[in-house]
C-alpha cells in the first residue's frame, strides 16, 4: 500500500502531545474535544485526527487515525473523532488552515451558553484571530448541520463558539491553533469580568483592521517579531 510509505510518527506525536496539554490546561476533559492537522505529502493531502471516544491520558501516538483526503483511514486501529465531518468541511473551505482543535473551555462555552460572541475588544485576540468571534447555531454534535453551522459562522476568523456547546480554535501550525482557543478562553473571561465591572469599550472595526492587516504582513516576514 503506497500509503504505508509515511508513517506520520512526528505529526501523531504532536497530536498526542497536544491533546495532553490541553487536557491539563483544562481546555477539555474526558473523552470530549478533538483536534486534526492537515499533512501534505507529495502534493497529496492527509489528515491527522484524535481518535473517537478515548480518555486522553490513555491515547499513544498508534491510537492517532490517519485519513487520506477521501476520508479512507490509511493507518490507525481506532475510528477517528465523531466530528470529523466538521474538521474536514472547514479544511475545505480553508485552503490556508492545517489544524485545527475543538475544545469545551468554560469561559468561551459560558458565553456561548448565553448566546454572547466575544466582540472586538482586546488587541492580541483581533490580531490573532482576525476580528471579533461569532457563534455558530446550534446543532446536535457530529451532524452535518453543526459542520454547516461552524463553517457559516467562522467565516474568515481562526475561531468560534459553538452554541450550548463548546469552541473551536484553528491555524496554520497547531501551535497556532492552539493559540487561537487560548486566546478564545482568555478573551471570554476578560468578558466576563469587564460585563461585570462596567461599559465595555469596543476597538473600532477601522483599528481592528489595521492591526489585522499589521500583524498578518509582520508575522510573514518575521516569524519571532513581538508586539
Ligand atoms: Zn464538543
Amino acid at each position: 500500500m503506497e500509503e504505508m510509505n509515511y508513517l506520520f510518527t512526528a505529526e501523531r506525536q504532536q497530536i498526542v502531545d497536544m491533546s495532553l496539554k490541553l487536557y491539563r490546561e483544562d481546555l477539555i476533559v474526558g473523552t470530549w474535544g478533538n483536534l486534526s492537522m492537515r499533512v501534505n505529502r507529495s502534493g497529496t493531502d492527509y489528515f491527522v485526527v484524535t481518535p473517537s471516544g478515548m480518555e486522553y491520558e490513555d491515547t499513544t501516538l498508534e491510537d492517532v487515525v490517519v485519513l487520506d483526503k477521501d476520508g479512507r483511514v490509511v493507518l490507525g486501529n481506532r475510528r477517528p473523532t465523531s466530528e470529523l465531518g466538521m474538521h474536514m468541511k472547514l479544511y475545505e473551505e480553508r485552503k490556508e488552515i492545517n489544524a485545527i482543535i475543538h475544545t469545551h473551555s468554560t469561559c468561551a462555552t459560558a458565553c456561548a451558553v448565553v448566546g454572547i460572541g466575544i466582540p472586538m475588544m482586546v488587541e492580541d485576540m483581533i490580531q490573532h484571530i482576525g476580528g471579533n468571534v461569532r457563534i455558530a447555531k446550534y446543532a446536535l454534535p457530529g451532524t452535518r448541520e453543526l459542520a454547516e453551522n461552524v463553517c457559516h459562522a467562522i467565516e474568515d476568523r481562526k475561531a468560534v463558539l459553538l452554541k450550548n456547546h463548546g469552541a473551536l480554535g484553528m491555524g496554520e501550525t497547531l501551535k497556532a491553533a492552539y493559540k487561537s482557543c487560548i486566546l478564545t478562553e482568555k478573551s471570554a473571561q476578560i468578558l466576563i469580568y469587564a460585563k461585570n465591572l462596567g461599559h465595555i469599550n469596543l476597538i473600532s472595526t477601522e483599528d481592528a483592521e489595521l492591526m489585522v492587516d499589521y500583524y498578518r504582513n509582520q508575522y510573514g516576514q518575521q516569524k519571532d517579531a513581538k508586539r
